[in-house]
């Protein structure tokens, strides 16, 4: 039992999700590893949604509201962490939801799509094709669903397949803690955050945006910019801790 008063309670009571996910075969231990990285990130941004992340996550809702066939790609960690709040961004948006793994094996695509249907996610189900240009397993998609897709939302990608997407000229929206990945650099828009503060402030952008500032947020799309504002937030809190 975590304390509730423990000064990171949130972020503890997310890793003991992950490890719970993990003993259930939903989260692959790599993926344990990853959650690590991303927990390091989030302490060196300061476990805050920070200004530049939140203007990410409304011009994500923006693109998702413009969106013909936007998809979500969920992998575990992504439904450990957040199956209701995709449950909710499949409300607000209409997308798509469709698993895919980079550790991939029946079993699991089976447990992760229970787990998000328990929380009323409409999981797409059909023939899983190899229509992605990689060689690994995550080249397996819907060809009606990630890969006629216009708009892509990518939680917690590799930068393999994050390239390929964009290669295939569709528009992903990663969300990554660490701006440095490959994923970061080459997204179409990327939302330097953790997920589970993320999704709900997409989410919640989508009620509330209209016509003109959807194009406008579109339009001013510079993902640099949302890196390097992230890499500041960095060095001045690893600033701070010089003083
Ligand atoms: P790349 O290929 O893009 O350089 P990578 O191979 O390191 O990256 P993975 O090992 O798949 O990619 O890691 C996934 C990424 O997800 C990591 O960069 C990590 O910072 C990030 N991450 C992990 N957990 C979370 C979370 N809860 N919220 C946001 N980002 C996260």
């Amino acid at each position: 039992m975590i304390p509730r008063d423990h000064p990171r309670y949130r972020s503890l009571v997310i890793r003991e999700r992950i490890a719970d996910a993990a003993l259930k075969g939903i989260v692959a231990m790599e993926g344990v590893g990853a959650h690590g990285r991303g927990e390091a990130f989030d302490y060196l941004i300061g476990e805050k949604t920070t200004e530049s992340a939140l203007l990410a996550e409304k011009t994500a809702a923006a693109l998702f509201l413009s969106a013909k066939k936007p998809v979500i790609s969920v992998n575990g960690n992504t439904a450990a962490l957040a199956a209701q709040e995709i449950a909710d961004l499949q409300e607000a948006t209409g997308a798509a939801v469709e698993v895919n793994l980079f550790h991939r094996t029946e079993k699991r695509v089976e447990k992760i799509t229970a787990l998000l249907e328990e929380e009323g996610v409409e999981v797409l189900k059909g023939k899983f094709e190899r229509l992605l240009p990689l060689s690994h397993d995550r080249a397996l998609c819907l060809r009606d669903g990630i890969y006629t897709c216009d708009v892509i939302l990518v939680p917690l990608e590799d930068g393999d397949r994050c390239s390929a997407l964009s290669a295939m000229g569709k528009t992903v929206i990663a969300i990554d803690l660490n701006p440095l990945s490959r994923t970061a650099k080459s997204a179409s828009l990327t939302i330097v955050d953790e997920l589970t503060r993320a999704l709900p402030n997409i989410t919640g952008s989508c009620s509330h945006l209209k016509g003109e500032e959807i194009e406008k947020l579109i339009r001013d799309i510079d993902n640099k910019y949302f890196l390097r504002s992230a890499v500041k937030e960095i060095m001045g809190n690893l600033a701070d801790a010089m003083d």
